[in-house]
């Protein structure tokens, strides 16, 4: 009894964070939104478009593809570099800080931040504390973006 008290506790909180992310980025609230909001909610790691597809068989590919590219745009979620085939995406610093409430100061709510994967279970993350460093470049070239992805053994994998 105790188990379930729990977790009707959580999956509550967890849909009021769902409906505040969508509603302060004027979305409507539907359930293929909602359901893709609270899965990235659910995990700790950036998921990949075939990971959604997996977790959420009850939605085609393109309702995902169009959910995917609405969260982009609306910076709800963000595009991590990746050299596979596969596009991951994570929680933007905005949401993060909404969902951390956690201070982070200007210029690392700014800058590009680091990302990580894993070479032995494959899961990859955000590092939003460990900013790109300053990349220079041959005169009169332009820096429109940066990405990081560094590649190693998790905490969990090195132990
Ligand atoms: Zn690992
Ligand atoms: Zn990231």
């Amino acid at each position: 009894m105790q188990l379930i008290c729990i977790f009707i506790t959580f999956a509550g909180m967890n849909a009021t964070a769902v409906k505040e992310i969508l509603h302060n980025h004027q979305l409507r609230i539907t359930t293929g939104r909602c359901d893709v909001v609270g899965l990235f909610l659910k995990s700790n790691y950036a998921l990949s478009a075939k990971d959604l597809e997996n977790q959420l068989p009850q939605y085609d590919r393109v309702t995902l593809y169009r959910t995917l590219h609405t969260f982009i745009e609306k910076r709800i979620l963000h595009l991590i570099p990746h050299d596979g085939e596969l596009a991951y995406f994570g929680f933007s610093e905005d949401i993060r800080q909404q969902l951390t409430d956690k201070q982070v100061n200007a210029t690392a709510h700014h800058s590009d931040h680091i990302h990580f994967t894993c070479t032995v279970c494959g899961r990859t993350e955000c590092l939003p504390e460990h900013l790109v460093p300053e990349v220079s470049l041959p005169k009169s070239y332009q820096i429109n973006e940066v990405a990081l992805l560094v590649k190693g053994q998790c905490q969990a994998c090195h132990e």
